[in-house]
C-alpha cells in the first residue's frame, strides 16, 4: 500500500504545476487587465490627469505585479525541487524492484539448483508450478503439466508418516523415463493467492536405497556363510571328537593292561595329547555355537555355594600337583538357591579358576562370592598371584582368539578363545567381565552378574554352628585357605588366628584355651604331630589335608588328631567339624568327596548298548565289563528294540538301556519313545535308559527327556561316570 502512494506523488505534482502555471498566467493577465483598465481610466481626457498620481499608481500596480510574479517563480522552484526528490525516490524504487527480481531469480535457481523435485497443487489437485526437476523426473516439458492433475507413476510406496507439524512424509519408487528412482516426498499445505495449496518437495534417494539393499543383502549373505561356517565347524568338530573319544577311552583301556614303565610314558603323553586336542575341539565348537548365536542360557534353580564348591574341588588336584592352594568363600548370605544357567556359570567359573591354576606358579587362588551393589546382584572374584597381566593385554584377552603375549602361548598352550567365550557368556547373562591386574602381582577376574533368589531358597544352604567367644588357631604355611577358613569363622562368630610358623604356633598354643585348632599338613607330619601333642587339652584338633595325603590319616589320628578337613575345605565340612558329637571318623561323610573307587556301588547288571561306531561299542562294552555288568551290543536303534523285546519275552528284561542319539536308520530318540509306548501299552515296568551322545546342549538334553530318557551320558565315557550315571539311573527309576 505504501509502495503504491509512493508511486502516485509524481502524477499530483505534475497537477499541482499545471494548476499553478494556469492559476500565474489568470493572476498576470488580470493584473495587466486590471492595470489597463487603470491607465486607460485615468489617461481619459475626462479624468482630472495628475501624473504624479498616474506615476504612484503605475508603480504600485507594477509593484504588486512584480510581487506576485517573484512568489510565483519561488513556488516554481520549490516545485522543481520536490520533483527532482521525487525523481530520485522513484531511481530508489526502480533499483529495489529490480532487486526483489534478482532475489527471486535468485531462489527459483536456487530452488532448481537443488535438485529437489518440486511441485504444487491447488485444492482440486490440477498441477499450479513445477521446476525443472519434475519436469525432468515427468519426462514432460512445463506447459504440458501446469494446470493439469497429472501424477507420477508409481511403481512401489513405502510407508507414510505424519509428522507433529502436519508435514506428510512417504517414500514412491518413481518409473522415470531413465529408469526407476526412489523419491522421499514432503507434502505441506501452503498458503497462495487463490487459497491454499499443497507443496511437495521430493528427494532422490535412489543411490541410498540401492546402497542400503546392497548392504542388507551382502549382510545377509555374510550371516549366511557365517551359518554355514558355524555348521561345518561343528559337523567337523563333532566328527573328529568322535575318534578321538575312541581313542582316549583305548589309552584308558590299555592303561589298565599291564604296562613297562616306558610304555606307561608313552600312554601317559598320548593321552595328555588327546585331552588337549579335545579341550581344543570342545573350545572351538562351543565358540562356534555361541557366535552362531546359539547361547540359550537357562534359567533354573541351582545351589550357588555347591556349584562354586565343585568348581574348586574339581581343580583341587590341578592346583595342588602344582603346589598351589585353591578354596573359596562363599557368603552366606547369598540365597541358598538362585535362578539361572548353572553349566554355563560352572564353564565361566573353570575357565577363570582354571586360567588362574595355569598362570600361577607360587601361592594360590581363592574364589570369592559375595552380594553385589544391587539387589539380585552377585560378585564373584576369581584372585591368583600368578604372573598377572599387563594393562596393554587386558585389552585384549577378552577378544577372539587373544593371548597376552606370543610367549606365554608357546609356554602355556590354549586356544585364546576361553575368555572370549567367558565374556559372551557373562554378558549374555547381562552381566560383566572385567580384570584388575599387573605384571608379576597376579590377576583378579570380576564377574558380576543378576542371578534372582528361587523360590522357597529362604533357608541358608547350612545351618552355621554358633562360635561365639570361640577362640580358633590356624596353623599354616600358606595364607589363602587358612585365611578363607578365618573369615568363614569370624562369620560364625570365632575370633581366628593364622600363623605360618610351627615355631610361633607352639609358644602361642600354650597361651590360652583355644576351641579349636586347625593345623596345615603342610607342615609336614612330624610338625603336625608335635603340634597335637602339645594341643592335647584344646577341644579339637584338626588336621587340613589334600586328597592325596588320605594315606596319612591313620597315622594322624594315631598322632592326637580329633578331625581332619580335605583341601579346598568345604563350609559343610568346616561346620560339622564343630558339631558337638564330631567323630576323626564321620569326617568322610561330611561332604568330602570319597575316592572314587569307593562310590559306586552294585555291579552285574544287564545292559542293553545301542551304539554305530564301532570302536565307541568297543569302549563302552570293555568299560562296562570291568565294572561287572553284561553288556549286550545293538548297532541301530531298530536291531536294539528288537533285542530289548527279545529280552523282555524271554523274561530276562535289560537292567538298563544306553542310546546312542545319532545312528542311521531310526535314531536313539525315536527308539526310546518306542520302546516307551510298548511299555505304556503293555504296563510294562520302567527300563532306565540314558542318553549317549557327544553333545551336552541344553536343547540335547531336552529332546532327549521330551523323549523319555531319564539321563544322559557325554562321551568320552569314563569310568566312574558311567557307574554313577547307571547307580543314578537305577534310583530314578526305583522313585518312579
Ligand atoms: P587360553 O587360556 O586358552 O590362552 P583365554 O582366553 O582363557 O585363552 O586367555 C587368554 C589369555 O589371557 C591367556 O593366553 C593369558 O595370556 C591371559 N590370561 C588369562 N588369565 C590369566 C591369568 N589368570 N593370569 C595371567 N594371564 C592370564
Amino acid at each position: 500500500m505504501r509502495r503504491r502512494a509512493t508511486l502516485r506523488k509524481p502524477a499530483i505534482l505534475t497537477r499541482r504545476l499545471f494548476s499553478l502555471t494556469v492559476r500565474a498566467v489568470a493572476i498576470t493577465s488580470m493584473s495587466f487587465a486590471v492595470s489597463f483598465g487603470f491607465l486607460s481610466g485615468a489617461m481619459s481626457p475626462q479624468a482630472h490627469y495628475d501624473p504624479y498620481s498616474f506615476a504612484i499608481g503605475v508603480s504600485a500596480l507594477f509593484g504588486a505585479a512584480c510581487g506576485a510574479i517573484g512568489i510565483l517563480m519561488s513556488r516554481v522552484r520549490q516545485m522543481k525541487t520536490e520533483l527532482r526528490d521525487l525523481e530520485a525516490r522513484l531511481e530508489a524504487a526502480a533499483d529495489r524492484n529490480w532487486e526483489i527480481r534478482e532475489a527471486q531469480e535468485r531462489t527459483k535457481s536456487f530452488f532448481e539448483a537443488q535438485g529437489d523435485v518440486i511441485v504444487r497443487r491447488d485444492g482440486a489437485g490440477a498441477i499450479t508450478y513445477v521446476n525443472d526437476a519434475f519436469c525432468a523426473l515427468a519426462g514432460r516439458a512445463r506447459e504440458d503439466l501446469l494446470a493439469t492433475p497429472f501424477a507420477l507413476p508409481v511403481e512401489e510406496r513405502g510407508e507414510t508418516h505424519v509428522l507433529p507439524d502436519g508435514t506428510r512424509v512417504h517414500d514412491q519408487k518413481i518409473a522415470a523415463p531413465d529408469g526407476a528412482r526412489w523419491i522421499a516426498w514432503r507434502d505441506v499445505a501452503v498458503r497462495a493467492d487463490g487459497g491454499s495449496e499443497t507443496q511437495s518437495v521430493g528427494r532422490d534417494m535412489t543411490e541410498r536405497v540401492r546402497a542400503e539393499r546392497a548392504l542388507a543383502e551382502a549382510r545377509d549373505q555374510a550371516e549366511a556363510a557365517s551359518r554355514a561356517k558355524s555348521r561345518f565347524l561343528a559337523m567337523v568338530s563333532h566328527e573328529i571328537r568322535t575318534p578321538l573319544n575312541g581313542i582316549l577311552g583305548m589309552a584308558d583301556l590299555l592303561g589298565d593292561t599291564q604296562l613297562t614303565p616306558e610304555q606307561a610314558t608313552y600312554l601317559k603323553a598320548m593321552k595328555t595329547s588327546g585331552e588337549t586336542l579335545l579341550s581344543l575341539i570342545e573350545e572351538v565348537l562351543d565358540f562356534s555355537k555361541i557366535e552362531a548365536g546359539r547361547l540359550d542360557l537357562a534359567a533354573r534353580p541351582f545351589p550357588l555355594a555347591a556349584l562354586v564348591e565343585e568348581a574348586v574341588e574339581l581343580l583341587g588336584p590341578r592346583a595342588q600337583a602344582k603346589g598351589l592352594e585353591i578354596g573359596c568363600y562363599v557368603d552366606e548370605r547369598l540365597p541358598a538357591r538362585v535362578v539361572g544357567d548353572a553349566a554355563r556359570l560352572r564353564q565361566v567359573l573353570f575357565n577363570l579358576a582354571g586360567n588362574a591354576v595355569k598362570f600361577t606358579e607360587r601361592g594360590g587362588i581363592s574364589i570369592i562370592v559375595e552380594p553385589g551393589a544391587v539387589p539380585d546382584a552377585i560378585a564373584i572374584s576369581v584372585r591368583d598371584t600368578g604372573i598377572g597381566i599387563s594393562p596393554e593385554d587386558q585389552a585384549r584377552i577378552f577378544l577372539d582368539f587373544e593371548q597376552a603375549d606370543g610367549g606365554s602361548t608357546r609356554k602355556f598352550g590354549g586356544t585364546g578363545l576361553g575368555l572370549a567365550i567367558s565374556k559372551r557368556i557373562i554378558e549374555g547373562m547381562g552381566g560383566a567381565l572385567t580384570v584388575d591386574s599387573a605384571p608379576g602381582e597376579g590377576a583378579t577376574f570380576h564377574v558380576s552378574v543378576a542371578l534372582p533368589r528361587a523360590d522357597g531358597a529362604d533357608e541358608p544352604a547350612l545351618s552355621p554352628p554358633d562360635l561365639a567367644g570361640n577362640d580358633v588357631l590356624i596353623v599354616a604355611p600358606a595364607a589363602i585357605e587358612a585365611s578363607l577358613i578365618a573369615r568363614r569363622l569370624q562369620r560364625w562368630g570365632a575370633r581366628a588366628k593364622i600363623v605360618g610358623d610351627d615355631q610361633v604356633a607352639k609358644s602361642l598354643l600354650p597361651e590360652q584355651l583355644w576351641s579349636a585348632v586347625l593345623i596345615d599338613h603342610a607342615l609336614g607330619t612330624p610338625a603336625c604331630a608335635a603340634l597335637a601333642r602339645l594341643a592335647a587339652a584344646m577341644p579339637r584338633r584338626i588336621v587340613l589335608v589334600t586328597p592325596a595325603m588320605r594315606n596319612e590319616l591313620a597315622a594322624l589320628k594315631e598322632a592326637g588328631f580329633t578331625g581332619y578337613l580335605i583341601k579346598p575345605v568345604r563350609a559343610a565340612s568346616l561346620a560339622a567339624r564343630f558339631s558337638p558329637n564330631d567323630r576323626f571318623d564321620s569326617a568322610a561323610t561330611a561332604g568330602i568327596a570319597a575316592a572314587p573307587s569307593e562310590s559306586h556301588a552294585g555291579g552285574g547288571l544287564s545292559i542293553l548298548v545301542a551304539e554305530d561306531n564301532e570302536i565307541n561299542a568297543l569302549l563302552a562294552r570293555a568299560l562296562l565289563l570291568k565294572l561287572g555288568h553284561r553288556p549286550t551290543m545293538a548297532a541301530s536303534g531298530a536291531a536294539a528294540i528288537e533285542s530289548w523285546l527279545a529280552a523282555r519275552a524271554a523274561g530276562i528284561p535289560y537292567d538298563r538301556v544306553l542310546m546312542d542319539l545319532h545312528m542311521p536308520g531310526m535314531d536313539g530318540l525315536e527308539a526310546t519313545r518306542r520302546m516307551r509306548a510298548i511299555e505304556a501299552e503293555t504296563d510294562a515296568p520302567r527300563t532306565p535308559i540314558l542318553a549317549l551322545t557327544a553333545n551336552a546342549s541344553a536343547e540335547d538334553r531336552d529332546a532327549c527327556l521330551a523323549a523319555g530318557m531319564d539321563g544322559f551320558l557325554v562321551k568320552p565315557l569314563d569310568r566312574e561316570r558311567l557307574a554313577a550315571a547307571l547307580a543314578a539311573a537305577g534310583r530314578a527309576a526305583l522313585a518312579a
